[in-house]
């Protein structure tokens, strides 16, 4: 299967989308990687406008993005599950982002882990247990 991806921005090959603080810069500064939005005037902003980034490219929002990782939160997977979608609780999600990340606190444990190109967990969180 052969796939046309039609992309008005330029590719991701560039060091500033793929440098964490590169955010910095590609997100604030007007190029070629970045939409630029603003919205109309917000009436609870004193009807000022509001500067919305977007990525521009291959890649998208996530070229220009900070590249923080955090896992969704509990409750909101709880939610979905209670209205019914089945398999979609944070206790069925949770093996998957284990799998996804690679957690140095299970590393420790000797539990397997996964490495390179992984979301790194490492600092120790207040509810560190429930990992
Ligand atoms: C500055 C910034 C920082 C962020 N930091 C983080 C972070 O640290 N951690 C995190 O988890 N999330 C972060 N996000 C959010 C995250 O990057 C986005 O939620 C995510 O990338 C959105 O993915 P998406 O596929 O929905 O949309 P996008 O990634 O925005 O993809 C939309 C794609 O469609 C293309 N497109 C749009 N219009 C057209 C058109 N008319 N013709 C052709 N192509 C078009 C765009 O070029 C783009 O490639 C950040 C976002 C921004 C803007």
């Amino acid at each position: 299967m052969t796939v046309a991806l039609l992309e008005p921005g330029p590719d991701d090959h560039h060091f500033m989308v793929w440098t964490p603080t590169g955010v910095a810069k590609l997100a604030v500064e007007a190029g070629p990687r970045n939409y630029e939005y603003r919205t109309v005037p917000q009436g609870a902003l004193n009807h000022r406008t509001s500067f919305q980034p977007r990525g521009k490219g291959l890649g998208g929002s996530s070229s220009i993005n900070g590249m923080v990782y955090i896992r969704g939160h509990r409750n909101d997977y709880d939610r979905w599950a209670r209205l019914g979608c089945a398999g979609w609780s944070y206790e069925d999600v949770l093996p998957y982002f284990r799998r996804a990340e690679s957690n140095e606190l299970r590393a420790r444990a000797r539990e397997p882990v996964s490495r390179r190109g992984r979301p790194a967990v490492r600092e120790r969180p207040a509810h560190a247990e429930s990992l």
